[in-house]
């Protein structure tokens, strides 16, 4: 066998057809969800694992041998993948792979093996393997080039894309263009009209091509009849014509995004609807502020509540008092412009007024900035900080957790 010349590259059909994988380290545990992922009958022969493939050796994915291998492991394999930490070990195996005629890979020597892995991709129907010539990064670089390229449409033509009509709702994340996930932004990508919000991620419009049709949500005229209905309008009547609508909201749809109710009016319509979930900003923008809703030892809950109506109010559906009676961590959305009045509701059923408070503004984005506060004086800190919406505002011991310093152990400022 030479190794001078480069590999005949071949998609491999392993499906419901046994693999076998010698070793259950670090890189068995890189190819077994490879293999899994394409229907292989994957036996794993080593007396240890990692906590990994245990997991997928519990969840019935995969077949653990757990002992050293025995030369009939071989029987009935399609393919092998030699990874054992012995050298020895992986020489034998590939030795007796050459003499059966099975395709071996090895990760010690991959140039004495008589396969390579390949970095391998999937976008648009295509599986895309970039085998490189030891140089794994480089193949994998490259993987992610034409990935990417698939993705938005610099490499396929857009008519070459397939699109089936229907309305597909996008959560956006919390603004960060690079927070949508990838079936998101592929859905994106792949429409034909998108409707949206003004805190949908704007600069993921930009690189919508040319012939999208862009809905944005601020400026759909209204005539009889109220915006959430004018939207269902459109999209319905654009699904029908027979378009490809993505409805593109900025962090989750469900989250006070009303994406039920145009699912409901795509039913109505019979409008084929799916589902893509955003990361929720009640969650996210905490976190990228470095706020944990929760923690061990501090809090065993958090509850996420919108503050567009003050706790007095007839249509709220707050039940303010329960939640100044728990523990847990609140987190106020839509909240700025009521924060005073929510604030003294907590107050007035039991919690601390100097419960600590982050107001973490515009998250994600360029001009984020928290400002900290107690539930004592939050009216204060908006005013003389003048905090403006969008705004997450965390209420609890976890804000104290993350700002150790501004908050003393006496629970004021
Ligand atoms: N569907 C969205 C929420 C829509 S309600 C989601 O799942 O995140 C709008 C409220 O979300 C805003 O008033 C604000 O409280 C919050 N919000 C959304 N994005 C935000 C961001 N980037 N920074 C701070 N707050 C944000």
């Amino acid at each position: 066998m030479s190794s001078d010349f480069p590999p005949y590259p071949s998609g491999l059909r392993l499906a419901g057809r046994r693999v076998l994988v010698v070793g259950g380290g670090n890189v068995a545990q890189r190819r077994v969800p490879q293999l899994i992922a394409v229907g292989a009958d994957v036996h794993v022969v080593s007396p240890v694992v990692t906590p990994a493939i245990e997991g997928l050796v519990g969840s019935g994915e995969v077949t653990w041998h757990e002992r050293v291998f025995a030369d009939d492991d071989l029987d009935g394999a399609w393919y092998v993948i030699a990874v054992t930490d012995d050298r020895a070990v992986n020489d034998h195996i590939s030795a007796l792979c050459e003499a059966a005629r099975v395709f071996c890979v090895r990760s010690d020597d991959a140039t004495l093996g008589t396969a390579w892995t390949p970095a391998i991709g999937r976008e648009a129907g295509l599986t895309i393997a970039v085998v490189g010539n030891r140089d794994p990064r480089r193949s994998t670089t490259v993987r992610d080039e034409i990935v990417a390229g698939l993705r938005d449409g610099s490499i396929a033509a857009p008519h070459h894309r397939e699109r089936t009509p229907g309305v597909v709702l996008v959560g956006g994340g919390p603004g960060d263009p690079e927070l949508i996930s990838i079936k998101g932004r592929k859905a994106l990508m792949e429409a034909d009209v998108v409707v949206a919000d003004r805190l949908a991620p704007r600069e993921l419009l930009g690189d919508l091509p040319a012939d999208v049709e862009l809905v944005d949500v601020a400026k759909l005229p209204r005539g009889r009849s109220a915006l959430q209905e004018e939207i269902n309008r459109v999209i319905v009547e654009r699904a029908l014509e027979g378009k490809r609508v993505v409805r593109f909201k900025g962090g989750d749809n469900f989250v006070f995004g009303r994406g039920f109710e145009e699912i409901e009016a795509c039913r109505e319509a019979g409008v084929p609807v799916t589902i893509i979930p955003g990361l929720t900003s009640p969650v996210s923008v905490p976190g990228i502020a470095g706020i944990p809703v929760t923690h061990r030892g501090v809090t065993h809950e958090f509850t996420v509540v919108s503050g567009h109506l003050p706790p007095d109010h007839p249509e709220s559906l707050v039940n303010y008092e329960a939640l100044a009676r728990m523990q847990g961590t609140v987190v106020l959305m839509m909240g700025v412009e009521n924060a005073p009045r929510i604030a003294a509701a907590l107050i007035a059923g039991g919690r601390p007024a100097g419960t600590p408070v982050a107001i973490v503004c515009d998250g994600t984005m360029p001009t984020q900035r928290t400002v900290l506060a107690t539930l004592g004086d939050i009216g204060e800190r908006i005013e003389a900080e003048d905090v403006r919406p969008p705004a997450i505002i965390v209420i609890g011991e976890v804000v104290r957790v993350a700002h150790p310093q501004a908050f003393a152990a006496s629970s004021t400022r």
